[in-house]
């Protein structure tokens, strides 16, 4: 690989910031003003360069606190808005999504490290999360109930009040997206801590909603790190709901927070999923599939198909073409529009990535491709996309999440045993097969234990369809109608219409 020559990231960073969020200064957004930190320095690292370009104080405590009493008034003027009204709002938002696309990819694409093709398409889908849940705002409504009694009930659908988010770094803007739209357009009130690392462009989303009207203190996004900013948030008695996007081991620690108080979590978790080929696939078509899924945002994703399941009889033949395949991929400079795979989000993600397959090549499993730092990638935090072959189950690399563009090959045998491995992880969050035998797909597709599962595809998903895991993938569903019910409780309500209603206890007087 060769990097070109790159803006000076600082500076770009800066003004990219300063065009999206007035003043420019980093700090927590809270009820239409920028709130600067005062606690721990926090200094982000170019991960092309491995040079620092940008640092903020920590918001803790009282900027959680800040932000929570913030949307009180906000809900209550929410809620007494008409419920089309608020649709038109959230259509705003999308628009102004819209608007600024080329700088909020730009800007993701400089602090993330991910590639600018991915990072406008992810923009892009932002916008189309808030226009379809603006359509949605005047259509959740309740249900009657036929009861037996002389009773009218009817229920009610009401949102919770103070919606805690927080959400992870490997796709900033879209999870943010992903998480606000639903919540407001339910009648929330949100306070999103967006990842330290990636806190840009969530903050400029926050903007967005306020230009859109969004009543002041609605939308809050919090700049801090978890131990102290998103904690504070998760444990403030006025948070109602917390939604968490995330790794396993912090969404664990976060529900056991929450259960202190009985608030209710929503957890979106990581993932080991299974990609199933079979030998009457469209191999040409499979090995694409299977470098999507991998190594598409260097693998930096929670569905990434990280364990490839190829049958014996294609087993060596597909691992070459793999093989042959993936030091062909672009990458280098995540500007650079050629660009497929950009550097890992930061150093110690990449050292942890590497730890990872060297004790896999320790265990016994084979290095056909990659397995370090592609050539030329310098001082950055480049991973080059690795296949590792003859993984069996029991490995580590086979078990635990890498979060990287290494994939782990095992071969098997039949359908059963396919399956079998498939469900052998704790995690439950998406798989894949590929297959011409219809009748196959199908019955693979119910058999693995996942809450997203692709036949002859890989890796597309959408605001309308709902997205979540099984196991220890996390529990409730983002995105679609289901999120809309994720957000909201219900409230039954009874009325008495008899006229002269049977008294069945007490004294009238
Ligand atoms: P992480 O769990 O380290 O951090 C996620 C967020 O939690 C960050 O904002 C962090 O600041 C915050 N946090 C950390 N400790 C906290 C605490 N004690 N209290 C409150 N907040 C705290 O995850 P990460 O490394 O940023 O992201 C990678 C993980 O996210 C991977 O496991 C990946 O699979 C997962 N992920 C899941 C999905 C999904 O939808 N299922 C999507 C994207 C990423």
């Amino acid at each position: 690989m060769t990097l070109h020559h790159r803006p000076d990231t600082a500076a770009r960073v800066a003004a990219l910031f300063a065009s999206l969020v007035p003043g420019g200064v980093i700090g927590s957004r809270i009820a239409g003003e920028t709130v600067v930190g005062t606690g721990e320095a926090i200094t982000l690292v170019d991960p092309v360069t491995a040079k620092p370009f940008a640092s903020f104080r920590d918001g803790g405590e009282s900027a959680a606190a800040q932000a929570l009493e913030a949307t009180v008034p906000a809900f209550a003027a929410w809620g007494a808005m008409p419920a089309s009204a608020r649709g038109r709002v959230i259509w705003a938002i999308g628009q102004g999504v819209r608007a600024k696309a080329g700088a909020l990819a730009e800007l993701e694409t400089l602090a993330s490290g991910k590639p600018i093709r991915d990072t406008r398409v992810e923009v892009a889908k932002v916008a189309e999360m808030f226009e379809y849940y603006a359509g949605w705002a005047d259509k959740l409504h309740g249900d009657v109930i036929p009861v037996p009694t002389s009773h009218l009930n009817y229920v009610r659908r009401e949102p919770f009040g103070a919606v805690v988010q927080i959400t992870p770094w490997n796709a900033p803007i879209f999870t943010a997206g992903w998480q606000i739209a639903p919540a407001i357009a339910a009648g929330n009130a949100v306070v999103l801590k967006p990842s330290e690392l990636t806190p840009f462009t969530s903050l400029a989303l926050a903007v967005i909603c306020e230009e859109a009207g969004v009543p002041k203190g609605l939308v809050n996004v919090l700049a801090g790190l978890g131990a102290t900013t998103g904690a504070a948030a998760v444990a403030h008695p006025l948070t109602r709901l917390v939604v968490f996007v995330g790794s396993r081991e912090t969404g664990a620690r976060i529900a056991a927070t929450a259960a202190k108080r009985v608030v209710p979590t929503l957890l979106e978790l990581g993932g080991k999923s299974a990609n199933i080929v079979f030998p009457d696939a469209d191999l040409d078509r499979a090995v694409l599939g299977a470098q999507a899924a991998i190594f598409s945002g260097a693998g930096q994703s929670c569905v990434a198909g990280s364990r490839l399941l190829v049958h014996r009889s294609i087993h060596a033949e597909f691992v070459e073409r793999l093989a042959k395949a993936a030091p062909r991929i672009p990458v280098g400079d995540p500007l650079d529009e050629a660009t497929q795979i950009g550097p890992i989000v930061h150093g110690g993600q990449w050292s942890k990535i590497d730890g990872m397959v060297q004790a896999g090549i320790g265990e016994g499993a084979v290095v056909a491709a990659g397995g370090g730092r592609p050539e030329g990638s310098g001082e950055g935090f480049f991973y080059a996309p690795t296949v590792l072959d003859r993984v069996t189950p029991t490995m580590e690399i086979a078990r635990e999440e890498v979060f990287g563009p290494v994939v782990a090959v095992t071969p098997f045998d039949c359908e059963e045993a396919a399956v079998t491995l498939a469900n052998a992880t704790d995690y439950g969050l998406a798989g894949a097969v590929w297959t011409r035998d219809v009748g196959r797909a199908h019955r693979v597709a119910a058999k693995v234990r996942a809450g997203t599962f692709w036949i002859n595809s890989y890796k597309t998903i959408n605001v309308m369809s709902p997205f979540g895991g099984f196991g220890q993938s996390g529990y409730g569903r983002s995105s679609g109608l289901e999120a809309l019910h994720a957000y909201t409780t219900t409230k039954s309500v009874w009325v008495e219409t008899a006229e002269a209603p049977a008294v069945g206890f007490g004294y009238a007087g």
